[in-house]
């Protein structure tokens, strides 16, 4: 485990009152290592293994497809007919292969089997021509000899993937595809990593939790639910903590016991000026925890680092700790382009960069220089086959309806000053999480 010194000398190198959104996310992914130590792992079944990151590889304990077989209707021969063929190659019918039931005898020169898709090559075969090339006048067949080549539409034993071969490696998220792979092989079980335990809790006096009234000044806490849906969707394990009044002992006390019960603490609240003075003194006291203006919009104020469960900082259990800005768009952004990746390398996951796709601007975007700005944007596609983002209207860090019809983030570069109707800009599409 790097030491606090080490931690603080990280951080030190950027300047906290104006850290660009590359450097936030350089230093969160040097934190954010799985434990070489951590051997947490356990056995599922497919089913349940989707979704989950794969600790070890996965071998391939068979060949697949076990066996060559036809990969179209036709009719299976010895590609050697055709060099004996003329313009023509006239083959009699010998059989019939289909799908688990073979033809098991081995044609003759001059004889071919008809076979149907992934139906097993029949001995000395090697060659199948398609049935829309084929004429057939009862038993016998023609076709263009120069419509074909000796080992054409057959699949070979072990083309997908070869016994003993890496089929799936360690790090790699299970999806869909994955799971179907896994079962290709026989396989019904693999190990995974334990899920990462993430414990995180809203700060505010002024918050009410969904079924209290609203009382004058108040508002419903949105954060918990927003947070709670994506780290569903990134797979880890979700410890709600609920709602923190804003005093030292209710703070303190629910950092300690997230920091207990969690691998990763996110808080939302509390961070901004105002408030950070209060928050840093409690920090300093329970970790290593640097306080970030990022040059990004929104999401500007945020509070990064570990904490530990013991007495002092570095004694007990240590969490790797996110206080988000409390704004619900800020959460949202913040979440996306700085807590995400380092859940995923926490959990073991190999690095799932998120898909940056170039559009046109719509309209005109202001923009000032010297910050990041994460715009919520709809793409479509135009009739040319262009993409043409359009922002949904009102941008500020708290209006969460601008989050819900949106598809994508437009990500506007640091350098970057206003946009015109027509300049190119990056989009990050919203890819399930959100
Ligand atoms: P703060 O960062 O604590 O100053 O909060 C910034 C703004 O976000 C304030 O207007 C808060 O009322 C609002 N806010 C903070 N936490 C939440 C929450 N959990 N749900 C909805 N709004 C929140
Ligand atoms: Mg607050």
């Amino acid at each position: 485990m790097t030491t606090s010194k080490e931690f603080s000398a990280c951080v030190a190198q950027y300047d906290p009152d104006a850290l660009p959104v590359e450097a936030a996310q350089e230093i969160v992914r040097q934190w954010a290592m799985p434990r070489a130590s951590d051997a947490r792992v356990e056995r599922v079944s497919l089913h349940d293994a989707l979704d989950r990151v794969l600790a070890e590889d996965v071998i391939s304990p068979i060949d697949v497809p076990a066996f060559d077989n036809s990969a179209m209707d036709g009719y299976a021969f010895a590609g050697a007919a055709l060099a004996r063929g003329g313009d023509t190659v006239d083959l009699s019918v010998a059989g019939t292969a289909l799908a688990g039931r073979p033809f098991t005898a081995t044609p003759g020169a001059g004889e071919c089997v008809r076979i149907m898709t992934g139906a097993l090559m029949p001995p000395g075969c090697d060659t199948v021509v398609p049935q829309e090339l084929v004429t057939r006048a009862g038993d016998t067949i023609r076709f263009a000899n120069a419509k074909m080549r000796a080992g054409q539409n057959r699949r070979l034993s072990g083309e997908d993937l070869a016994k003993g071969k890496p089929a799936l490696l360690a790090g790699r998220i299970v999806r869909a595809s994955d799971l179907g792979l896994l079962a290709s092989l026989g396989i019904g079980e693999v190990s995974v990593r334990k899920r990462l335990v993430v414990a995180f809790f809203s700060t505010g006096d002024e918050l009410r939790s969904v079924g209290e009234t609203l009382s004058p000044g108040s508002l419903y806490d949105s954060n918990r639910y927003t947070l709670f849906a994506m780290l569903r969707r990134l797979g880890v394990e979700t410890v709600d903590l609920g709602i923190v009044r804003d005093d030292r002992a209710s703070l303190e006390k629910a950092l300690r016991h997230a920091t207990e019960s969690a691998d990763v603490v996110i808080s939302s609240g509390g961070v901004s000026v105002g408030d950070a003075d209060f928050t840093r003194e409690l920090m300093n006291s329970l970790g290593d925890v640097a306080f970030w203006k990022i040059a990004m919009r929104p999401g500007r104020p945020l509070a990064f680092g570990r904490l530990w469960s013991g007495e002092r900082a570095g004694t007990g259990k240590a969490a790797l700790f996110f206080g988000l800005p409390g704004n619900p768009v800020a959460v949202m952004a913040t979440f996306y382009f700085i807590v995400r990746e380092a859940l995923l390398a926490m959990s073991g996951a190999t690095r799932q960069p998120l898909t940056v796709i170039r559009a046109i601007s719509a309209g005109p975007m202001k923009k000032r220089a010297g910050r990041t700005e994460f715009q919520r944007g709809i793409a479509t596609r135009e009739v040319d086959g262009r993409l043409r983002v359009v922002t949904t209207g009102p941008q500020g860090s708290g209006v969460l309806s601008s989050m819900s019809e949106a598809n994508c983030f437009i990500v506007l570069e640091q350098a970057r000053g206003d946009i015109d109707a027509g300049d190119e800009v990056e989009i990050v599409p919203f890819d399930g999480l959100i």
